[in-house]
């Protein structure tokens, strides 16, 4: 219970979940789509998820997202400089908060992720070394066995069809973040009962006209993804095994338009009959 204004007792209610893509884009950023950046917020929880030119938002209008946070913490899927880039930009966010930030580690990657990424953020590049850019910041390896946040179960799961190895991320039943893969039958394990599903989608796939059976799933599964990244059927199928509330495509090509991206989350929900929408910058999602 807590205490109300009036002095009276007031039902407290459990922290709504909600997820805000600040950059539902790779690769490159174009207009109305950053690269990837993704808030997940829980009463006084804020986890970010990669570290994309995305989180650029958070000193634009969605800076309310850091009130009264103390703490944060940051989950790197994998290294390339699409989720990345934005580490740059930190001594805007964080002059007084901590960051616990967590990375591939020496488990999926020959390096612990504090020698991968103090290697890629020092001088030359930057004024100084990204240990002692902000002031509060201690850079972890992923924890692959899983770990909790403020008591909420944190899962890992490493993707292994992408150029270099990435990290799915799931925040208990909330969501499951699967960036950067092609689809992966796993995933449907991993990402059991989720409410919501953020799943790399970079083109569409040539769909068949008769209906999918999940007997037919794996197999077209292994034919739904293209150079380390997936199609938009192969994310309505993932989510349809995995029964998932709702599928959002992200990690949005940059070569499409955002007509083309819509339609290719209608078509494929049509063909799985699953609820499935795209990941817009800006617009929050319940989780
Ligand atoms: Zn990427
Ligand atoms: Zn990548």
């Amino acid at each position: 219970m807590i205490e109300n204004g009036n002095g009276k007792d007031a039902v407290d209610k459990p922290a709504k979940a909600v997820l805000t893509p600040l950059g539902s884009g790779g690769w490159i950023p174009v207009k109305g789509r950053h690269t990837a950046c993704y808030a997940f917020k829980k009463g006084k929880t804020l986890v970010l998820l990669d570290f994309g030119t995305g989180i650029t938002r958070l000193i634009e209008e969605h800076d309310y997202l850091l009130n009264g946070i103390e703490k944060v913490t940051g989950i790197i899927s994998h290294y390339h400089i699409d989720h990345i880039m934005g580490l740059f930009y930190l001594p805007a966010f964080f002059t007084n908060r901590h960051l616990d930030l967590y990375a591939p580690g020496k488990g999926l990657y020959s390096k612990s992720a504090k020698d991968i990424l103090e290697n890629t953020f020092q001088p030359p590049q930057l004024p100084r070394k990204l240990a002692d850019f902000i002031p509060s910041i201690e850079i972890k390896d992923i924890p692959m066995s899983g770990m909790k946040i403020d008591g909420i179960d944190i899962r890992f799961r490493a993707q292994m069809s992408h150029v270099h190895p990435t990290v799915a991320v799931r925040i208990g039943d909330h969501l499951a973040y699967c960036t950067d893969t092609e689809p992966e039958y796993e995933t449907i394990g991993f990402a059991m009962g989720v409410n919501v599903l953020l799943h790399d989608c970079w083109f569409a796939d040539k769909i068949p006209a008769d209906v999918v059976t999940p007997a037919q799933v794996k197999d077209l599964l292994g034919l739904s993804g293209q150079n380390g990244h997936s199609s938009n059927l192969a994310v309505a199928l993932l989510a349809r095994e995995a029964k998932v509330r709702t599928a959002v495509t992200i990690h949005h090509n940059p070569l499409n338009s955002f007509l083309e991206i819509e339609k290719m989350a209608i078509d494929a929900a049509g063909i799985a009959a699953v609820e499935m929408t795209y990941a817009e910058d800006g617009k929050s999602i319940e989780c």
